[in-house]
């Protein structure tokens, strides 16, 4: 099915780059006309315009963690391509290290992107969504939300805080026609993964049971999915998409 999401308005926060490139290009292929959100403009009007399919897309500046740009940029969307119907929560950063390094500004800096960030878009896509009773949101979590992860007392705390969200939007708006879902990636190719020198690449491939890291690719399959038909009775659900490390 090349058109699923035909006339579906798709934002995704972060999709400059990595995981969340790879997400809008996969929405952009199923028909949807995507807002590429991040706080570099230029980097997400060029990926925008890199886009395939037929509807228009759009590139756009916006820090989540700002409520007032949050607003605003699903304002200018709105303007541009229509009603949202598709919200990708995918921006998300780290400020690693291990606790008693790990300073305040470090914890408020990824709770304000990763988690506050997807509160901030949110709010600002749902009165539309419940008015229409209709609309998918999709957040970005991680593996370490759900098994923790040394040196990421904050990325992991703001991830496992994105599954109670996702859960607790799902049951709120349900009975709107708006369903919630969540993935959560194992190590995926990103510059976010950048760092890892060969040792600890390779070590961590010792530990995925399906043998390599993941690509945006293996994510954006599953995001198109669950944001189409296909998943019309999935709503609550973290999927995770990490070659069978956390089973
Ligand atoms: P990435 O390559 O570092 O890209 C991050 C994206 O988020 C960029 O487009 C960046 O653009 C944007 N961004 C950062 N801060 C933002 C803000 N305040 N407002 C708006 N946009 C912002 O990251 P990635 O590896 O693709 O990760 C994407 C998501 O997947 C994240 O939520 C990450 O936590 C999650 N994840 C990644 C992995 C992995 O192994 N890579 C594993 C599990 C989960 P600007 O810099 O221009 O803002």
């Amino acid at each position: 099915m090349a058109s699923e999401l035909k006339d579906i308005v798709a934002v995704v926060t972060g999709g400059s780059r990595g995981i969340g490139l790879g997400i809008a290009t996969e929405l952009a292929a199923a028909g949807a006309s995507v807002a590429i959100l991040a706080r570099n403009g230029e980097r997400a009007s060029e990926a925008a315009a890199g886009l395939g399919g037929t509807a228009p897309h759009l590139g756009l500046a916006c820090d989540v963690s700002s409520s007032d740009d949050s607003a605003e940029a699903i304002r200018a969307v709105e303007a541009q391509l229509g009603a949202v119907g598709l919200l990708v929560n995918n921006a998300g950063i780290t400020r690693d290290n291990i606790l008693l390094r790990l300073r305040e500004e470090d914890w408020d800096e990824v709770m304000d992107v990763n988690l506050k960030g997807a509160f901030n878009m949110t709010r600002a896509v749902t009165r539309g969504m419940m008015k229409r009773r209709s609309g998918s949101i999709i957040n970005i979590s991680s593996v370490v939300g759900i098994t923790g992860n040394p040196g990421q007392a904050n990325y992991a705390a703001s991830k496992a805080g994105l599954i109670g969200f996702t859960r607790t939007v799902a049951r709120e708006l349900a009975s709107r026609g708006i369903r919630c879902n969540a993935v959560a990636p194992g190590y995926i190719e990103t510059d976010m993964t950048a760092a890892l020198d060969d040792a600890q690449a390779e070590a961590l491939r010792e530990r995925i049971p399906l043998g390599r890291l993941g690509t945006p690719e293996d994510i954006a399959g599953v995001v198109r999915f669950l944001a189409g038909p296909s998943a019309r009775y999935i709503t609550g659900q973290v999927l995770s998409v990490d070659g069978g490390m956390v089973i």
